[in-house]
């Protein structure tokens, strides 16, 4: 045996940075553009950079770098992009917290100043993210590494913004917007999150001008109702046939409200007429612009009552709510209210119920830019993985509402929008104007808003490759292969990123996107701050190494479902890596040079194991091209563990310790072959450790992350051979069973009678060496089917051969006997235990029934095995 310096025990902390830094220094990550040869591409969905490396970014990470790292090796110029994100709310919340601690607000500090602040922080905090990635292994191509607010960035949101403007796709005006009252800005519809929340339904009478009974309405906010323009009912509905064009009389505020007919009103819902109030409601509100209605606003910025609500002015809305009803009570207005639940629109950040609101905001108008969008995922040139999330996507997109773009923020890409003074101009332009176009006028300001977070990383897919320049990246990598993303952002970012890649290069931005599930907890429990069940990936990784995260990620998964994380997991992953380790030892300290493999001189085993591996070799980049890598995990764990470690280590090791030297060399040369496309293999999945292996190979050059990916070799592909090793084996793994089974003693030799099912004689002629190897065979004979024996066998069936061993052989049949009756004993005694349990009233009447049935089936199966010993007693002591 060799002395290699390859430590016993593996330990991925010593090792990881040291790799992490070697392959980032070779320049592995940095592809280089090959004119002809189609690159494979993933721009890295950028975090945010108030963010701290959770579960979700691991899997992410694991997601990217697995079908990066295969690429590469199939010798693919192959990009990963990293970046991070500005997070525009999420970041301003965060420094508006520090400018509270401090004493401070937001406007005293200024806008200048703020922004001074939000820069430090970024550079404070916002490259932590992306070195905890590199803890996991993702190899990204740093140097191209960019960030939503660079300068690159900034030129392209201009870009954009203008050319939409100019198109007339982005404009200005007044519709209704989800307002969040304590972020004091503007949300897109795809910013909330609905909960569902315990209400009211209060009725209400709006009485007849001409002194009628007028209409009852029903509202969850009758706070809303100071600002009600009309009253609208379906044009079918008899019941209001009468009222329709006449004139009711809106309570407290005792404004004339016409009445109005339209389709849109549901008939059914409560008593079919409806309040309308146009600043409010989204649905109001395209009333309303039918109807020419009035609109009213009747909140403010923070969520009070403004001028427009009498003498509510001032008050909070929450508690408008119930001063109005309390008012309208008192009116005898109030007909009735009802218990109601319902689900409401809460703010993303801060989870507050945002209020609907006309409000004065920048728009994209999204039809006309999510037709193409749709067409594209229709015709397949970007697909989902997995399909079903096409339709969510389709949902979404075909029920597009006009999008939301400004926010009433500082930290943010900021609105490119410059008012005139004098004569009220819009200019809409990429650099500062000067002058208005328009009067000519100096006295310019520029808007105060910026733009939603999510209009800049729509861009992400070329704005990071150089947009708007044409850069050779551009040329090059656009459009990008696979993008790579949880379920969670399909609207906020994959929709955006489709129809602006559509709009500005003219094709969509990836041929895949890959979706994948939430990291739960053991329980399936979401992770969240409030339960307290998070897991740092950092602290996993300090503990089993960043490899044995990985692995028990992938194993298991399957694209877009979710998965749960457990320590048992990782440490089961973790077993994997070691065995890898010591497996990978255990064949270099029998190995001084890499030999080439003489095909004359295969034997069984080693025709059986170069045959799977050329399966494995094929099904591994199959698995990873259908970005199933749940499945290639599971394979590789067990052809690495069972097949290669378990079984042909074992079945070498008899050569390799031997004195046929020719043999000894082939053996070598079949070890060496599996072992170095193993690694490979695995690599992807587990980096580090097989990278290391990898520079203990003798003949090995270069690095394992560039080395070449193994391609199945036909002519190593034996299916007879395959076939009738797997024949031997299972035959091996029956006698062991059975020999476990009966407790037999370690090292006992029995003969062994095989009985070969048809077909199988001939494959198992030369059996007996393998058998006197590995299932304690001392002897082994071929008999025929339905032949008595002499003695008394015990027998077992595959489906190669049947089997049966002298049970004299097998067991010491006056020892075994002996240890029987003890086995009885015992259980006699756990059946009279648990019998005294129950027989005990107290038991039965105060444990719980689950506990008592748990009892009575625990006698059950003992008395089972009973009999079964008593049969097996009363066998050997025929004999
Ligand atoms: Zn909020
Ligand atoms: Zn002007």
């Amino acid at each position: 045996m060799n002395e290699i310096n390859m430590e016993k025990v593996y330990s991925p902390g010593e090792i990881e940075d040291k790799i992490y830094q070697t392959w980032e220094q070779s320049g592995a990550f940095r592809p280089k553009r090959v004119e002809g040869v189609k690159p494979f591409t993933i721009v890295m969905p950028p975090p945010n950079i108030t963010g701290q490396l959770h579960m979700g970014h691991a899997m992410d990470c694991l997601f990217q770098d697995v079908p990066i790292r295969y690429h590469r090796m199939k010798g693919r110029p192959t990009l990963w992009l990293p970046g991070t994100d500005h997070a525009s709310i999420a970041t301003e919340v965060k420094i508006v917290e520090q400018i509270r601690a401090e004493g401070l607000t937001k406007d005293e500090v200024g806008r200048e100043e703020f922004l001074e602040r939000a820069w430090k922080w970024k550079k404070e905090y916002g490259g932590r993210i992306n070195r905890q990635q590199r803890r996991l292994g993702a190899s990204c191509d740093w140097e191209r590494e960019r960030f939503t607010m660079d300068e690159g960035c900034n030129k392209a949101v201009k870009e954009v913004f203008v050319d939409l403007y100019n198109k007339g796709l982005i404009y200005r005006g007044s519709r209704i917007i989800n307002w969040c009252p304590v972020c004091h800005t503007a949300l897109s519809d795809a910013e909330l999150e609905y909960e569902e929340q315990s209400s009211h339904l209060w009725h209400i009478r709006y009485p007849a001008k001409d002194g009628g009974e007028g209409v009852i309405v029903a509202t969850t906010r009758p706070e809303t109702m100071l600002g009600d323009t009309a009253v609208a009912v379906h044009p079918d509905d008899p019941r209001y046939q009468d009222l329709i064009g006449k004139t009711v009389i809106l309570p407290i505020m005792n404004r004339e409200l016409p009445v109005v007919a339209d389709s849109y009103v549901d008939m059914e819902f409560g008593t079919g007429a409806v309040k309308i109030t146009p600043a409010h409601d989204p649905n109001d509100f395209e009333i309303a612009q039918r109807h020419d209605l009035d609109i009213i606003l009747v909140t403010d910025d923070n969520g009070m009552m403004n001028e427009n609500a009498g003498k509510y002015q001032g008050v909070p809305e929450t508690k408008a709510r119930f001063m109005v009803a309390d008012e309208l009570k008192e009116l005898g207005l109030l007909v009735k209210v009802e218990d109601y639940k319902h689900n409401v629109g809460t703010c993303y950040r801060c989870h507050t119920t945002v209020d609907p609101i006309t409000s004065l905001q920048w728009f994209v108008h999204m039809k006309p830019l999510a037709e193409p969008a749709i067409e594209v995922v229709k015709e397949g040139k970007t697909k989902f993985v997995p399909d079903r999330f096409s339709k969510v996507y389709y949902n979404w997109m075909e029920n597009i509402r006009d999008w939301c773009i400004s926010r009433q923020l500082w930290w943010g890409h900021r609105i490119p929008a410059w008012y005139c003074e004098d004569c009220g101009e819009i200019i809409v332009a990429k650099e500062t104007p000067e002058k208005c176009t328009k009067c000519g006028s100096s006295k310019l300001h520029q808007d105060e808003d910026v733009l939603d977070t999510w209009f800049s990383s729509g861009l992400w897919p070329f704005s990071t490759l150089g947009w708007p320049e044409q850069t050779e990246d551009l040329k090059y990598f656009y459009p990008t292969s696979t993008l790579v993303t949880g379920y969670d952002i399909i609207f906020f970012w994959v929709a955006r990123m489709i129809f602006s890649g559509i709009a500005q290069m003219g094709e969509t931005p990836f041929d895949t996107v890959l979706i994948h599930g939430l990291v739960r907890d053991a329980q399936g429990r979401k992770m969240s701050k409030s339960l307290g069940n998070g897991v740092d990936p950092l602290e996993i990784i300090e503990k089993y190494g960043a490899d044995a995260l990985r692995f028990s990620l992938a194993m298991g998964i399957s694209p877009g479902n979710d998965t749960r994380y457990s320590d048992e997991k990782v440490e089961a992953a973790r077993n994997f890596v070691n065995k890898v380790w010591n497996a990978s030892r255990f064949v270099l300290m029998n190995m001084e040079a890499r030999e080439e493999i003489d095909p004359a001189l295969l034997t069984l085993p080693d025709q059986w194991i170069l045959s799977r591996l050329q399966h494995v070799i094929t099904e591994i980049g199959k698995h990873i091209e259908d970005c199933d890598f749940g499945m290639a995990a599971g394979k590789l764990y067990e052809f690495t563990w069972s097949e290669f470690c378990d079984w042909y280590i074992e079945l070498s090791k008899g050569r390799l310790m031997g004195e046929d030297e020719e043999q000894k060399r082939n053996v070598r040369a079949v070890l060496y072959t599996a072992l170095e496309s193993i690694l490979k293999l695995l690599h992807p999945f587990i980096p580090y450790v097989t990278e290391e292996v990898y520079g203990y190979l003798p003949g090995s050059d270069g690095l394992l992350i560039t080395a070449a990916w193994p391609e199945a070799d036909e002519a190593l592909d034996f299916p007879a051979e395959e076939k009738q090793m797997e024949g031997i084996m299972e035959i091996i793994r029956t006698i062991r069973n059975l020999r476990a089974e009966m407790k037999v003693e370690h090292g006992r030799r029995t003969r062994i009678k095989l009985i070969p099912q048809s077909g199988w004689e001939d494959a198992l002629a030369m059996v007996e060496p393998y058998l006197q190897r590995l299932a304690g065979a001392s002897k082994v004979t071929f008999g025929v089917s339905g032949e008595a024996d002499t003695e008394k066998t015990v027998s077992a069936v595959c489906a190669s051969a049947e089997i049966r061993i002298p049970l004299g052989e097998l067991v010491d049949i006056g020892k075994e006997i002996t240890r029987l009756e003890k086995e009885k004993a015992n259980l006699e005694n756990e059946i009279q235990r648990a019998q005294a349990k129950l027989n005990n009233p107290g038991f039965v009447t105060k444990a719980p029934a689950e506990l008592v049935e748990k009892e009575k089936e625990k006698i059950n199966v003992n008395r089972g095995m009973l009999d079964n010993l008593a049969q097996r007693i009363q066998d050997l002591k025929e004999e």
